[in-house]
């Protein structure tokens, strides 16, 4: 392989596939070399905030998306999604990988139910400590990898103490909590209530340093940019797009993730998300590993899908050149290697 990553750049490295994974391996196997393949492997590419059931999920992988996060969806058909896409991939024929939050948990009439793109299946409202709890045993039962919260402070607010509620029954189950949090003040009672992971980058408001930092040594954000303006510089991007760069200044890490389903987006690698990131300061590792690293927080002992990233042009040196260059990924099998080595 001509160029491998694995938590870092490797150069050019030995990929060994076995058993339908691709590993990089330091020293060649019994048997030696296949063959060699001109080309650059990464871990299958991450949407971690989609909407399977708003897009045409099936366009994900020919888009270049090995797996995704669903933030928002009927927890029913995203399981059965889901359960469909493991069998695929145990039987040796890889698919999008899935996993999902299931249900928003609102506040009574809160965001989104009043949405007309959210289906009623989709949403829980919440009137009390006992109906989190409940809703969050729901949607483990469901098989949810992380548990979603909306925090939007413009609408119907959840009490703090059913936001904290949410947060304490998710972690007893060893389930992280991410919250979609708009309007002032939404970004602060999410860092309050103990969050793991922010939906989107937030964009009501400049965020204070001090927040940000303290954000920053304990929480994920899930990027989300270019859904404010779809290549238009808003004010609500420039907003966004300063406090996700202070966040990664200051540590914090930061996911490719889109929204798919909201608004014009492409049903695949977002070149634009990515030519957002490199304009907030990340680079070019960051920006990599905010595609290709492997989910760490969501529901441990998932089985890692059989889907790779690879990429058949040299890798540029030059960051918006790389993020093009990523967009341009293909999500395979790894058993494909093996078919395309020369
Ligand atoms: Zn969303």
């Amino acid at each position: 392989m001509a160029d491998a990553w694995a938590d870092g750049w490797r150069g050019p490295s030995l990929v060994q596939v076995a058993g339908g994974v691709a590993s990089i391996v330091e020293t060649a196997p019994p048997g030696g070399v296949d063959g060699t393949l001109d080309a650059a492997i990464l871990p299958g590419f991450t949407d971690s905030h989609v909407h399977l059931g708003l897009i045409d999920a099936d366009a994900l992988v020919p888009g270049g998306i090995a797996r995704v996060l669903d933030l928002g969806g009927d927890p029913t058909a995203l399981s059965a999604r889901a359960a469909r896409s493991a069998g695929e991939n145990a039987s040796g024929d890889p698919a999008l990988e899935v996993e999902y939050a299931g249900a928003f948990l609102t506040a009574t009439g809160g965001y989104p139910s009043t949405r007309s793109w959210a289906d009623p299946a989709a949403v829980r409202e919440l009137a009390s400590v006992e109906d989190a709890i409940a809703a969050v045993g729901e949607m483990h039962g469901f098989g949810a990898h992380v548990i979603k919260l909306a925090l939007h402070d413009d609408e119907a607010v959840l009490d703090g103490d059913i936001s904290r509620a949410v947060v304490a029954s998710a972690h007893e189950l060893g389930l992280p909590v991410v919250a979609h949090v708009e309007g002032r003040g939404s970004a602060a009672r999410a860092a309050d209530a103990g969050v793991d992971l922010l939906a989107h980058t937030p964009w009501s408001e400049r965020l204070p340093d001090a927040l940000v930092d303290a954000m920053a040594t304990r929480m994920r954000w899930v990027s989300t940019l270019d859904i404010h303006g779809w290549g238009e510089r808003t004010d609500d991007f420039e907003v966004a797009r300063d406090n996700l760069a202070r966040f990664h200044r200051a540590g914090g890490e930061v996911l490719y993730g889109t929204d798919l389903g909201n608004g014009p987006l492409p049903t695949g690698i977002n070149e634009r998300e990515l030519l957002a990131l490199v304009d907030a300061g990340l680079g070019a590792d960051a920006l990599v590993g905010s595609l290709a690293r492997p989910r760490s927080g969501t529901r441990p002992g998932a089985r890692p899908g059989g889907l790779i990233s690879i990429i058949p042009t040299p890798r540029p040196r030059e960051l918006g050149g790389l993020a093009a260059w990523l967009a341009t990924a293909q999500a395979v099998p790894a058993t494909e290697i093996q078919e395309m080595t020369s």
